[in-house]
């Protein structure tokens, strides 16, 4: 086992670590009190990281991105953890992998243009009776002629406002068990679309989290993501990287952050006449913090590694998307508490990392699915097994 960084990963860690120090992090607080990035501001950033080499990298060298390994992915993502999600998508992109499915002509429509930043897509799952339930949503896509007719609705869909077509789950047969669930490329411009409310959220300031109304939009053949009724089984193949990458490291990497920042505001900050690092009340705290982080980001790297070997890393990806989005939020409770009132005033950014790391629990399957998930290939494979599942 060799955990060393590579000449070229390093010098990937870094551009993209200077690339948010000096292009990113001065934007925060704006973002953060006008609740908004200013649309030339997110033009800037965009141009110059694609300029970099640096939008898309999750996407193969064949279609433009980076191609970069799992591991190298979360080495990059845990880098994005370090400042504002809304930084992140609009500076490096936010690129499904499901769109590498498109054939043909659907290369040129939807992914060529989002992989050059030319276009932006959201992907669309969620309804408000089906969260964590994702095969009980109600959006059908019924057979009219050689294509269908989608009607339904969705919500929570980040970026809803800004993305220009849609990654949309819908039922195309209620009658088959389990029901047949389909994926559709859906352009936002399609007549009988409406987007619906931003639905404000207690963090992620910035970002839009959308509901979407679809009513009889007529889809072709075109519109289809891979084979009819495999929907939900693209769904799974391909967010698993992308749930490791955009929860599991970056929750990594701003629980690191803010560890770096507790670490330095103990050595500055004096009570009762000495640093309040010399406490051991608030050396535990640290302590704990250091532990859980390194341990996150090892149980990152091992799901990532699994990927690599072209392994099934279901069961990883589900450890590490529990243990990484627990440890920040644990770890963003302890700073707050580190910095006393001040990591509770709007002066410094502590509160807000607290509230951002709250949604890591739930978005991408909560905490209760994906432990649900992590019981049954135990139950299954063993809990010490699971380099034994092919
Ligand atoms: C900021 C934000 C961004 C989002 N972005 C997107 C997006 O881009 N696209 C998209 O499709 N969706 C998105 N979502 C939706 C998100 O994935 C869902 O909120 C999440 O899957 C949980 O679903 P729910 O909110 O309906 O909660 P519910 O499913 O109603 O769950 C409520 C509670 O019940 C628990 N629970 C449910 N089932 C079980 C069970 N079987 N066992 C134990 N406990 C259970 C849950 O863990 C949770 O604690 C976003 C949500 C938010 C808040």
């Amino acid at each position: 086992m060799d955990f060393t960084l590579s000449d070229e990963q390093k010098m990937l860690v870094n551009a993209v670590r200077q690339f948010i120090k000096e292009e990113l992090k001065p934007l925060e607080d704006e973002v953060e009190s006008t609740g908004l990035l200013a649309p030339e501001k997110a033009r800037a950033i965009f141009e110059h990281s694609r300029e970099l080499g640096l939008y898309a990298m999750n996407m193969p060298e064949e279609y433009g991105g980076a191609g970069l390994s799992a591991i190298d992915t979360m080495l990059v993502e845990e880098q994005f953890g370090h400042t504002s999600d809304i930084l992140i998508r609009r500076a490096f992109g936010n690129i499904y992998e499901a769109l590498l499915v498109c054939e043909g002509a659907q290369k040129e429509r939807w992914l060529l243009p989002t992989v050059r930043g030319d276009r932006t897509c959201s992907i669309a799952i969620t309804e408000p009776g089906a969260g964590s339930d994702a095969m009980g949503i109600t959006t059908r896509a019924v057979k009219d002629g050689d294509g269908w007719l989608l009607t339904g609705n969705k919500h929570f869909i980040s970026d809803g406002e800004y993305s220009d077509f849609f990654l949309v789950t819908a039922v195309t047969d209620p009658e088959s068990t389990p029901k047949a669930i389909s994926l559709f490329l859906v352009d936002k411009d399609s007549p009988g679309f409406t987007l619906g409310r931003n639905q404000v959220m207690m963090g992620l300031t910035g970002t839009s989290c959308n509901e979407l109304f679809f009513k009889n939009i007529r889809l072709t053949r075109e519109n289809l993501l891979g084979e009819e009724g495999r929907g939900m089984r693209i769904c799974l193949q391909t967010l698993g990287r992308v749930r490791l990458a955009q929860v599991g490291a970056r929750a990594v990497g701003k629980a690191t952050h803010v560890l770096d920042l507790m670490v330095e505001y103990v050595k500055e900050r004096k009570q009762f006449g000495k640093p309040i690092g010399d406490f051991q009340l608030i050396q535990q705290m640290i302590a704990d913090s250091v532990i859980e982080v390194n341990a996150a980001r090892l149980l990152l790297h091992r799901a990532a590694w699994e990927i690599d070997q072209g392994r099934d890393a279901r069961d990883w990806i589900s450890m590490v998307k529990v243990h990484a989005a627990e440890t920040l939020g644990r770890v963003t409770d302890r700073a707050v508490q580190v910095f006393g009132g001040m990591g509770y005033c709007k002066e410094l950014p502590i509160e807000r990392y607290y509230r951002d790391s709250r949604i890591y629990r739930i978005f991408d399957g909560s905490s209760e699915i994906h432990r649900t998930l992590v019981a049954r290939g135990a139950t299954k494979f063993g809990a010490a097994l699971y380099d034994v599942r092919a």
